[in-house]
């Protein structure tokens, strides 16, 4: 999984110039006597951090207190930028550990972040309901219009009032109790449905002892169950788990259907059995404290409240793409489905299909279509060789290089790089992390050790941190990467380069919306399989030879494969996000019933595609931040698909004038919003064309 993390930073949005206390004890407090004034890695144990977390709390507190205490009329330098300025302490340490958190997680770690989130969110809660200091905010934002401020200065102004209006801070003091009720009881309620969904994933297992059962499987995957099985301790000698990997792996290949029938059904039902792991109630009292809250702040349903302040402003809009999308994914899906049942007919002799047969035919159909063995792409795919062509295309669209250094690092598997703007100039630092290891979290993430800023005019530079988990070298032979692999390589890049290019005055307009965030990642993915970028960079690493162009056909040929149901159970997902938090008036839901009418009644779903999640365990919306907004991913891709296009309209995919521009979109972070900044470089609002040819629904 990809993502970006944007660290709760609470209300400590400045790494500007408040005072940075020194303490000669801590070197987490201390001046950062280091090249580049990266973080003194090796000096820092884990015992440092909660003191320090103290003190800049501390801090945080004083610098809050000499803005409500200041006697002179609120404006917007004494009051917006000062709180924008607040807390740089905290945000040091904040972006120091949370990180670090993340990679070196052991158990001391994990038991100062666990004493340290409640610590925080108090923290932050008591800026958010402080009154003195809204009532300083509002006096300046209500005369906004008089204050002759720039456009970015009125957004950080606008946005600063949000944030607490959002909160809370307009209401009534019963009101205000009521929101806190809530509040209080979603988290329970949140906190409940996560639980449900770990232990319902853990009572459900498939177990196999005959190697008959196991007909169809590779034998890494073979391996992979019987690893488990031992794990697990348990009585059989192979494991199989409702952990993706696990389920995918095992629903692809393996030959007998009733066993495919019985995990995929398992996974299909998770806390949706009546029993005590059932979360059907936990979303009907989720989705009414949300509806209850969305209503106290001002807005009919819980989508309105949340999209208001991103880059779709309302669900009409999110509706809109939708269902632009839906009807050329359906269309393909039933395609895609009569070229399997073909293939069924031909192995079983009928062609009755279930969603737990999708992956086994699609399978059958993907090697009888494209051919295409991926480890026969590996050996042109060296994390050296890969690394060189990342490092190229920025050099070709920017002008930027990257000077390996030598600084501390927080794990000798790290690597640290200088990068250089067009003119030689310090532009910041660039940590990359490549493979697992016991004390680092899975999955690939882009974040910065410290966030560019400006501190009396000149720019500090960004410390930014690649983070993956790719197939480890092994021997004497560099890591070889998967097309997987390769893809999450240059959307990370892609995160790194919106940092590295940042060049914005308040700490508070550094970030931008959430259905913007994965625009730069997911627009480098598209050079990734270019055949003049794999000319490039694709380079067996034992012979030297470039890849042959009948494997760069074959890349390019099997990219459009499957598209049909992978968007269309994704598509389902949104949708069902979105209806159930639409919902302007609540009464008591039967879910399983609502997604039907929702998906099969009023939508034409194929009961052969399930959504990618169903109620009772999408845990994204139900026990993560993506409520009303999983459709964020798609929306993002429109915006890719399109700016990319840009590129090739242009007969120059490495356009120099457009990457400049481009990078300005890099360089202005949420100083506008994003729609703003998309049309000052595409001259248009995003059309959706580019993503529909690029799935192959034409
Ligand atoms: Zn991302």
């Amino acid at each position: 999984m990809k993502k970006i993390l944007i660290f709760a930073l609470m209300l400590s949005l400045s790494a500007c110039n408040s005072d940075i206390m020194v303490d000669t004890v801590n070197p987490i407090l201390s001046e950062w006597d280091t090249p580049f004034s990266v973080p003194p890695f090796d000096k820092i144990k884990v015992e440092h951090y909660m003191p320090a977390f103290e003190v800049a709390m501390d801090a945080q507190d004083s610098d809050i207190d000499s803005i409500i205490n200041n006697d002179a009329t609120p404006t917007f330098e004494n009051t917006i930028v000062a709180l924008d300025n607040s807390g740089s302490l905290l945000t040091r340490v904040s972006r120091l550990f949370f990180p670090l958190a993340l990679t070196e997680a052991d158990s001391n770690m994990l038991r100062v972040e666990g004493e340290l989130m409640p610590i925080l969110s108090q923290q932050g809660d008591k800026i958010l309901l402080n009154e003195t200091l809204f009532n300083r905010i509002k006096s300046v934002y209500d005369k906004r219009a008089t204050l002759g401020l720039s456009p970015s200065q009125l957004r950080l102004l606008t946005k600063t009032y949000d944030r607490f209006a959002r909160n809370g801070a307009n209401l009534s003091d019963s009101d205000k109790d009521k929101l806190k009720q809530i509040n209080e009881d979603l988290s329970v309620e949140t906190v409940a449905f996560g639980n449900n969904l770990l232990a319902a994933n853990k009572s459900f297992v498939l177990g196999i002892n005959n190697t008959v059962d196991l007909s169809g499987l590779p034998e890494s995957i073979r391996d992979a169950a019987a690893e488990a099985a031992v794990a697990a301790g348990s009585r059989f000698r192979y494991l199989f788990t409702l952990d993706l990997p696990s389920l995918i792996s095992f629903i692809t290949y393996a030959d007998k259907r009733e066993l495919r029938e019985f995990l995929y059904k398992g996974y299909l039902d998770r806390c949706n059995s009546d029993n005590e792991f059932d979360n059907k109630k936990i979303v009907n009292n989720i989705v009414r404290l949300r509806t209850e809250r969305a209503q106290l702040l001002g807005y009919d349903s819980h989508s309105e409240f949340v999209l208001d302040n991103v880059m779709a402003k309302s669900p009409e809009n999110v509706y809109s793409l939708l269902n632009t999308l839906w009807e050329p994914a359906l269309k393909t899906s039933k395609e895609e489905l009569n070229e399997m049942k073909e293939i069924m007919r031909g192995k079983t002799g009928h062609d009755d299909f279930q969603s737990w047969d999708w992956w086994y035919y699609a399978e059958k159909l993907r090697r009888s279509k494209y051919d295409l063995d991926e480890e026969v792409l590996r050996p042109y795919f060296s994390l050296p060789g890969v690394r060189a062509g990342i490092f190229q295309l920025s050099n070709r669209l920017f002008g930027i290089t990257f000077r390996p250094i030598s600084v501390p690092v927080y794990n000798k598997d790290c690597q640290a790089y200088e990068v250089l703007d067009v003119d030689n100039t310090h532009l910041g630092i660039l940590y990359m992390d490549f493979h697992p290891r016991s004390s680092k979290r899975g999955g690939a993430w882009c974040t910065s050790f410290r966030g560019q800023s400006f501190r009396d005019g000149e720019r500090i530079s960004p410390i930014v941190s690649i983070v993956c988990n790719f197939t480890p070298p092994i021997g004497n032979y560099p890591a070889l990467l998967s097309l997987d692999e390769v893809t999450t390589f240059f959307h990370e890049f892609g995160h790194a380069l919106h940092s590295l290019f940042s060049q914005v005055e308040y700490s508070g307009l550094r970030g931008v919306e959430r259905d913007f965030v994965e625009l730069p990642s997911q627009l480098l993915e598209n050079w990734a399989f270019e055949p003049e970028m794999l000319r490039k960079y694709a380079i067996h690493y034992r012979t030297g030879q470039v890849m042959p162009d009948y494997l760069i056909e074959k890349i390019l040929k099997s990219s459009k494969f499957n598209q049909g149901f992978t968007t269309l159970e994704y598509l389902a997902a949104s949708i069902t996000d979105l209806e159930i938090h639409t919902i302007s008036d609540y009464t008591s839901l039967d879910l399983n019933k609502f997604e039907k009418e929702v998906l099969n009644t009023k939508r034409g779903m194929i009961p052969e595609i399930a959504p990618r999640y169903r109620y009772p365990y999408f845990s994204h919306i139900f026990n993560g931040g993506y409520s009303s907004g999983y459709y964020s991913y798609i929306w993002a891709e429109v915006l890719d698909k399109d700016a990319y296009s840009a590129f090739v309209e242009s007969g120059d995919i490495f356009n120099k004038e457009l990457a400049d521009k481009f990078r300005v979109l890099l360089s202005s972070g949420g100083t506008l919003d994003g729609m703003t900044l998309y049309k000052q470089f595409r001259g248009a609002e995003p059309s959706q064309d580019a993503l529909i040819k690029s799935k192959g629904f034409e």
